[in-house]
Formats: C-alpha cells, structure tokens, sequence
C-alpha cells in the first residue's frame, strides 16, 4: 500500500507502539490514583506533556490533554464564553475544518452572534476586513494555523494582535501544522492552540490544548479534578505516552526538515504538470504545508480516480473525509470560489515522513496512465 492520506491521520510509527504497550499492560493504574503503581503513569505524562511543550514551544503546565483535535476545538470555545462571559461575539472563516464550523453553528443556534470571514482566490484572509469585524464585544478568533486540504498557512502572528487589540482571546487550529512545521506558541502570541496526536504519528482519540496561563478553564465538562482542574475524565494514558513519544520523534524530524519528502511531492508535482497539462494546484503562490499539495484535473471526477487509485493500493484524498467513508465535494474549495466542476476534479497528496521517493514514482506513473483514461470518457 502507499499511503499518502496522511493529513486525514498517520500511521502509528514502532516507537510510538512501544511507548504504548506498557500502558496497555502491567502499568495499568489510573494516574489520580496514591499508591506507587500509579506513579509510572504520572511521571510518563509529566515527560509527555515536556515533550509536547517542546513541540510547540509552549508551557507544559498549560498543556491539557483531550480526546483530540475536535475536542479542544470545542473546550477552546467554551473558555472564550468563560473567561468573557459578557462578550457575544465570535470570528472564524469559511475555510476551517468541520470542528470549528460545527462549533460556530452550535453557538448561533444559542443566541451568540458568528462572523464567518471569507478568503480569496488563494485561500487567503483579508487581514483588515478581519480587523473590521472586531469589536469590544468579539470574545474570541478562532482561525487554523494551516487548512487540512490545501496545507495553505495563515498568518497567525498578526491574527493574534488584531484579537488582541479589541481585547478577544485568539484560538489557532493546530492540528494540522504541529509536527509538519515548526510552531512556537509563544512567538506567534496565540491564547489557545489546538493540537491532535494522530495528525504526527500517535494513536488516535488524544490530543491537547494549550492554553494562556491567566484563562480558567473547569466549567466546560462537569466530572473529576484531573487535568489540575481544567478537563474531567480519567486521562487516556496509553494514547498520551503515545503522542509524547511522537511530539519528541517529530521535534527531532522537524530539525532534519522536510527538504526530501517536499522534493519527492513537488516533483510528482511538476512532472503531472508537463506530461499531463490541464492540472491546476491549488494555492501555487502562497506558502503551504511541507507535505500537502491539492491538484485539480480538467476533465476527471476525483471519486472515479480515488476508486482506481485505491484497486492499485494507493490511498488518497479529495480533500476532506467524511465519516460515512464517502467524500464530500471540498467546502474549502468552494469558499475559495472555484466553481463545481473543478471542485469535484480534486485531488489530494499529502505525505509524511516515511514517504519515498519510489512511491512518488509508482503514484506518478498512476496518474499519468489513470488521468488520461477517465479524461477519454469525459471528452470537454
Ligand atoms: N482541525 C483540523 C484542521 C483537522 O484537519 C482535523 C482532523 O482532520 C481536526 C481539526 C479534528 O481533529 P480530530 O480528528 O483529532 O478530532
């Protein structure tokens, strides 16, 4: 199999299994727990939480460990209501993940008013209509550091100031940059950060958030004292030794960089562009995820070319999934203005660490023989 879906998750790599296993095992013991059995695992969650800090430059003691990326998503919200409990307003954009669209469909539904600012042609805000919206009643921003379908990235420092200039809390989605970028919480000057372990290399189902160390954060989810107060429920130890031990294996590829696997997608890129002509990528000129690259093919239907793709064992994207396992027409490409027919001709690639180069070459020769075919039943 090649599998180069690795923005809908990763696989979980052998040392990140092993970091697992013991707490699958003998260490079994709810960390809350006061008897020396429980100590292994409290003392493996304080190296996780290290481990994540160190991933996204960011206080360990302001990390809280969740079920993962849609969960913080959503506690990021409710602190906002929390900590500004007179202020109704709230700021995102057309182009976030389904996690935070939801969140701002849930919140008109409660009476809170929700701007949805929309990006340009190339996927970008407009910074000063953004400044526009806010006033002294905006609780909160809440806009990705980077967009799961086109890897296209925001310019989170200056949205951070202009949150911070009407006095809002700003919430950067995380998900998809932490591990593929690197990311200081505390340089870009963001209240609340997002993050999700499957994204780089963890189990599924843990995740986190970081926030400023002033905001209260315990009314959100009714239960038990764990998390120092800030998220109830027994902590999901094996997933947390998993994403410690996949934040300190990608801080170290991070170091590497991503040079070789961005060479091996650009180059599949570059080569479909001159053998094939009529394939347009998407968000070209602006800076992008080391290992995301959206394309889109005149002439072909992304579901028939996924379907051939997948009897040759290669694993690919339209964009986003759905939980039905079909995939829904992209609404990032729409908010962008592309018109239907290009919208549904999408195709995502997006690697990860243990891309090769020899699959880049078996997914181009792919392409350049599958492309043609459904092009020829498609005459345009
Ligand atoms: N935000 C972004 C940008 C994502 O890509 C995803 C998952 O695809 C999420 C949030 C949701 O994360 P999780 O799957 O951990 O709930």
């Amino acid at each position: 199999m090649i599998y180069w879906d690795n923005n809908a998750t990763t696989p979980v790599l052998p040392e990140v299994r092993e970091a697992v296993l013991p707490f699958l095992g003998d260490s079994f013991a709810n960390p809350s727990s006061p008897y020396g059995a429980a100590r292994e695992a409290s003392a493996m969650m304080s190296r996780s939480r290290e481990a994540l800090g160190a991933l996204i430059d960011a206080d360990p003691d302001q990390l809280v460990f969740t079920s993962g990326g849609t969960e913080s998503i959503a506690m990021a919200w409710q602190i906002a209501v929390q900590n500004l409990p007179h202020r109704t307003h709230f700021i995102t954009t057309s182009t976030e993940h389904a996690a935070v669209l939801e969140t701002a469909e849930l919140f008109c539904r409660r009476g809170l008013s929700v701007d949805v600012l929309p990006v340009d042609r190339s996927g970008c805000i407009d910074l000063e209509a953004l400044r526009g919206l806010c006033s002294e009643n905006t609780a909160l921003i809440s806009m990705m550091a980077a967009n799961n379908e086109t890897g296209i990235l925001n310019p989170v420092t200056e949205i951070a100031e202009i949150a911070h200039e009407c006095g809002a809390l700003y919430h950067c989605d995380g998900v998809q940059i932490a591990g593929k970028h690197s990311f200081s919480v505390g340089e870009a000057s963001v209240d609340l950060f997002s993050v999700s372990g499957h994204k780089f290399h963890a189990p599924k189902g843990i995740g986190a958030l970081y926030l400023r160390p002033d905001l209260k954060a315990g009314d959100w989810l009714p239960g038990g004292d764990q998390e120092f107060g800030r998220r109830a429920g027994t902590e999901n130890v094996p997933g947390i030794a998993g994403m410690g031990k996949a934040a300190e294996l990608a801080e170290n590829f991070l170091k590497i960089g991503w040079g070789e696997q961005t060479s091996i997608l650009d180059g599949v890129v570059s080569s479909l562009k001159t053998s094939l002509g009529g394939v347009h990528e998407v968000g070209e000129a602006v800076e992008r995820l080391p290992n995301t690259r959206l394309l889109l093919f005149n002439g072909v239907e992304s579901e028939a070319l996924l379907a051939l793709l997948d009897m040759e064992g290669v694993c690919a994207s339209s964009g986003s999934a759905c939980a039905s396992g079909s995939q829904e027409p992209s609404h990032v490409l729409r908010a962008m203005g592309y018109e239907e027919d290009r919208v549904r001709s999408a195709l995502r690639l997006s690697t990860s660490r243990l891309s090769t180069q020899k699959e880049g070459e078996r997914v181009l020769e792919l392409l350049n023989k599958l492309i043609p075919r459904l092009r020829s039943f498609n005459p345009a």
